[in-house]
């Protein structure tokens, strides 16, 4: 098969059959062999009921239904997981992506031989003080920490090699970053494409303001998960050793004013009343609660399952 299109999609009824139809044209136009996976996740608008009818007519329809909400990267998750298609799009199911981007986006990966090619909404249909200046914020924060040069790297409309969304785990709310989990399983032949990108006809954006502190954490995560995720003592004994020096040095001075006066036989301020002490004893405590952390973090990455992972490329 060459393509499979995965679509999640939250309370989107009305937009659904436009969708599929021109998801067929643009396949019929190119002579896809191809398959379309609806994931509804846990819909309420009787979008699953639209899925159905929808399968029941198109032979290349597919649809999975979550019980309940679990968000977009679970709707990813299950897709990637039973994707067949060489090449394996994402797009959203509200219309703002165009289907009509698919098949430069698909020649990219075939031909170009990209990893991953990531739509940039250049022109953006959303609001522009709420979306689009905080989205341009949070993109330079992403392209700095990740070092992958996207402009919009939480753009729906994506396309992968198989062999990638069948190596990465999509998780939590990670797939605003799932360039970056690709880039961190090997695959880092990433690239963009500026796609055509609509207003909301129907329904109702799913995501607030939220998304933006959220994102940055997620993305503070990811950092610190790709440094630091199999080896935690580098990161919390460094910090820990620096706390410990600084403390120390403190304390010597402290003790060295106290007795340098003392054999002076000059009277002196207690040591409880200088300043320096408490800063001297916070630094220690912190040092050993970093070097605690370090430990605790090197025994759990130590039995975690997943600790001798590689991503083997080939083998002779
Ligand atoms: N979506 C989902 N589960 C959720 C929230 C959203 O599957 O919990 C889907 C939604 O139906 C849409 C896509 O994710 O197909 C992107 O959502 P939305 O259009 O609301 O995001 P925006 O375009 O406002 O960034
Ligand atoms: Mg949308």
């Amino acid at each position: 098969m060459d393509l499979s299109i995965i679509v999640p999609l939250y309370n989107e009824r009305e937009s659904l059959p436009e969708l599929i139809s021109r998801i067929r044209d643009m396949a019929a136009g190119q002579g896809y062999s191809y398959e379309v996976l609806l994931i509804d996740d846990g819909s309420t608008d009787g979008s699953w009921d639209v899925v159905r009818e929808l399968a029941a007519a198109d032979s290349t329809v597919h649809g999975i239904s979550f019980r309940r909400n679990y968000g977009k990267s679970a709707a990813l998750y299950e897709g990637f997981a039973a994707a067949q298609g060489n090449v394996v799009v994402t797009m959203d199911a509200d219309l703002q992506d165009a289907p009509e981007e698919i098949p430069e986006m698909v020649r990219m990966v075939v031909e170009d031989g990209f990893d991953v090619v990531s739509g940039w909404k250049q022109h953006r249909q959303d609001n522009k003080l709420t979306k689009n200046l905080p989205s341009k914020l949070y993109n330079w924060t992403a392209r700095k920490v990740t070092g992958i040069r996207l402009h919009d790297m939480n753009c729906g409309l994506k396309a992968y090699r198989k062999e990638v969304v069948k190596s990465i785990e999509v998780y939590g709310e990670m797939h605003r970053y799932i360039p970056y989990l690709a880039k961190n399983a090997g695959y880092g032949r990433i690239t963009e494409k500026p796609v055509h990108h609509e207003k909301r006809k129907y329904g109702v954006s799913k995501f607030g303001m939220e998304r933006f502190v959220n994102g940055f954490l997620d993305l503070m995560s990811l950092w610190f998960l790709s440094k630091f995720g199999k080896k935690p003592m580098h990161f919390f004994g460094t910090s820990g050793i620096l706390m410990f020096l600084i403390g120390g040095i403190m304390t010597v001075w402290i003790i060295a004013a106290k007795l340098v006066h003392q054999a002076q036989g000059v009277r002196f301020r207690a040591v409880t009343d200088q300043p320096l002490f408490y800063l001297a004893l916070l630094a220690v405590i912190l040092g050993v609660l970093l070097f605690l952390a370090g430990f605790l973090g090197e025994m759990i990455s130590r039995s975690a399952p997943t600790r001798n992972d590689y991503n083997v490329k080939d083998r002779l």
